[in-house]
Formats: C-alpha cells, structure tokens, sequence
C-alpha cells in the first residue's frame, strides 16, 4: 500500500463553472463561479488532491471536440493559477446512451452515475504509488448523478445548489448527500475544512 491521499472530487460544469445551458466548447464561454479558485485554493492548501470528473457527451454528440474539453482544461488551471490553486487530474467521459458512436460507445463504463471515472483516478493514483483514503475523500457537485457517483464509488458526497442544484430531485430519489452547500465555496469552507481527516 502506497501513502495515503485524500482527494476531493469535482464535477466541472455548474459546480466550478457556470451551467450555461449547453456544452462550453471556447474559453471564452469558460466562466468560474464566484469563489470556485478560491475553495480550490483552500482545499489544496488542506493537503486535498484536486481531481476533475466530468460527463462530456457533447463529443459523442459532435458538439464538442476532446482537444476543445483539453484546453479548456488548460484554460481551468491558468486561472486556478492566478489564485494559488491547481487541479491534479482531470477525466472526462464522451458517451451518451442515447447517441451512440462507434469510437465513445467503448466508454459506457465511465458515464455518471457509473463510478469508471473515479475507479481510474484510484488506480493511476495507485499506479504512482498512493493509496486514496476514501473515507476522507469528497466527491462535490451540482446534480443527482454526481451525488450517486460519491456514493457508489465510496466516498463523501456534497451537493452544490449551483448550476442544477438538483435538492429536490436528490430527495425524491432517496439519493441522500452528506451535505448541501449554496456553493463550492461554502462546501469547502463550511463541511469539508470542517471534516477534515
Ligand atoms: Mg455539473
């Protein structure tokens, strides 16, 4: 067993940037919600790992490219940079159930709900020699399936009311986060700090 590591998972769009209805493909489009560099910032500061777990079927749909999600990855991290934070790793899953696509269809495994996203960080983390200590790991996000994916995949699942802020839908399916916060920021600095191991 490697050392051990907690990681805060997150969700991209509506949990560190702005929901704008439909898939960010420039980075002009890219717009940070208010505090999100600086929860991220907190959280590394915190000793967390920070990884990026992201549905990005508008590649299967050909409404996004994977070279426009890496870049504007690349966009994320410049302007994390410009407040102390960073991202580690980030993973995007480019299925779609519904569109489906002889190259992505392959990668049915990773779409949330589906923890494939998660198991992978896990296992290239154990692959450089550490172990995630779950138990002391987040997974943050703005709708019912990021919250589901915490869950499955063993870890502690917060529920930011931006983006969709799916509470309501959360409570109806019995898909019950360990804390709802109004915003990243919030969940950092009001549960997750606050939890820490
Ligand atoms: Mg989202």
């Amino acid at each position: 067993m490697g050392r051990k590591l907690k990681v805060l998972f997150l969700d991209r769009d509506g949990t560190i940037n702005r929901d704008i209805g439909t898939y960010v493909t420039t980075r002009e489009q890219f717009e940070l919600i208010d505090g999100a560099d600086r929860a991220i910032a907190l959280a590394r500061q915190a000793g967390y790992q920070i990884v990026i777990i992201t549905n990005q079927a508008g590649i299967a749909k050909g409404i996004v490219t994977p070279e426009q999600v890496e870049d504007i990855h690349l966009y994320l991290n410049e302007l994390l940079a410009q407040s102390g934070g960073s991202f580690d790793h980030s993973y995007y899953c480019p299925t779609h159930p519904d569109y489906p696509h002889p190259e992505y269809d392959r990668f049915a495994w990773c779409r949330k709900p589906e923890t494939g996203m998660v198991d992978r960080a896990v296992a290239d983390y154990c692959a450089a020699g550490f172990e995630v200590d779950k138990s002391c790991s987040f997974f943050i996000g703005d709708k019912t399936v990021d919250v589901e994916c915490g869950l499955r995949a063993g870890l502690r699942p917060i529920l930011v009311r931006t983006g969709h802020g799916e509470e309501e839908l959360c409570r109806e399916k019995g898909i019950v986060p360990e804390f709802v916060a109004d915003n990243l920021l919030h969940a950092i600095t009001e549960y997750v700090l606050l939890n820490t191991c």
